[in-house]
């Protein structure tokens, strides 16, 4: 068989309610464009029966399908890395697995990609989310817009297409944090946006949690920009000018009115504020270093408990 004209790179964790789903709608669109694709998806750790779903998608459709299953949960974005390193088409697709992101567009996406786009990008009409989501993830984009040079209209948008340059950039890379579409963009040198429909979830709930979204786009903002350790330099060089005149401000007051002890709340208000700031900017701080801490530990970042492939396809 010929290599696949088209990948498209599915990360699942804990999807088993939703697979029979995708795969209903997934591989007629895939049909439909009548070219030689593969689909990889990856399990993620999953919990449930996800894996044993995807050994009997693999059974059913070995022609097309190669299943990684991967020992732990490594967070989406990582497994996305997992699936594109064993991508073999010229075209490469990612997508989410809970159908937010409709497998009939994959080939609107596609006839981007052929157009001869190297990184095409997705807007989510209609976003389907809940109010705090959307609320949050505009402040998040607008913050990125400003912080790094990366110009995208909607980050979140999984539904994407990729060159192959783009992906043998990206297999080339060893971070162990990342955010897919942000590293793609930097190495994409045609890029372009298409609207995509976006629906509700399918079945299940959001993989996400609060604490893991924040943990995403604390990926996204060190690993991408250098702005929020150098705010917190600019921010103390205000504060320690601001803080000079005061004391200048208090001496004169010494001489002039003598020794006085007003004001100890307005201190406490200010004391307490200061250290706010302090210990938060001891935390981005933080951030940079604890994924510089686990960069130089060079532990493998996922490890595959299992590859399914037939290998005459
Ligand atoms: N996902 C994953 N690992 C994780 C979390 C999510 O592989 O740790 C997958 C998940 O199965 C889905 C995609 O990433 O295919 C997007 O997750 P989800 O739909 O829960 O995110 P949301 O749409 O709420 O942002
Ligand atoms: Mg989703």
């Amino acid at each position: 068989m010929s290599a696949p004209d088209i990948s498209v790179v599915i990360p699942i964790f804990n999807e088993e309610q939703g697979l029979p789903l995708l795969c209903a709608r997934l591989f007629p669109a895939l049909d439909a464009l009548r070219r030689p694709y593969e689909v990889i998806f990856i399990d993620d750790g999953s919990r449930d029966g996800s894996a044993a779903a995807l050994r009997a998608i693999f059974a059913k459709r070995r022609d097309v399908v190669r299943v990684l299953l991967l020992r732990f949960n490594v967070g989406q974005h990582l497994a996305i890395l997992a699936g594109l390193e064993r991508t073999r088409g010229r075209h490469v697709v990612t997508l989410d697995a809970d159908l937010q992101n409709p497998p009939e567009e994959i080939g609107r996406v596609v006839a981007e990609l052929d157009a001869g786009h190297d990184f095409v990008g997705t807007v989510r009409q209609l976003r389907q989310d809940v109010w705090w989501r959307r609320t949050a993830s505009n402040l998040i984009n607008a913050i990125r817009d400003r912080i790094t040079d990366i110009r995208i209209t909607d980050q979140g948008c999984m539904l994407r297409g990729y060159g192959r340059n783009v992906v043998d950039a990206m297999n080339a890379c060893e971070e162990v944090s990342t955010f897919v579409p942000a590293l793609a963009y930097g190495f994409a040198t045609r890029r372009t946006e298409i609207p995509v429909a976006h629906e509700e979830r399918a079945a299940g709930e959001t993989k996400y949690s609060l604490y893991k979204l924040i943990r995403l786009n604390f990926d996204l903002m060190t690993g991408f920009s250098l702005v929020p350790l150098q705010l917190v330099s600019l921010f103390g060089l205000l504060v320690s000018m601001i803080s000079l005149g005061f004391v200048a401000y208090l001496a004169v007051r010494r001489i002039v009115m003598g020794p006085e002890a007003e004001g100890l709340f307005t201190l406490f208000g200010i004391v307490t504020f200061l250290i706010g700031v302090l210990l938060f900017g001891l935390g981005i701080v933080g951030e940079y270093i604890g994924r510089i801490y686990q960069q130089v530990r060079r532990r493998p970042r996922y490890l595959v408990l299992e590859s399914l492939q037939d290998d005459r396809s």
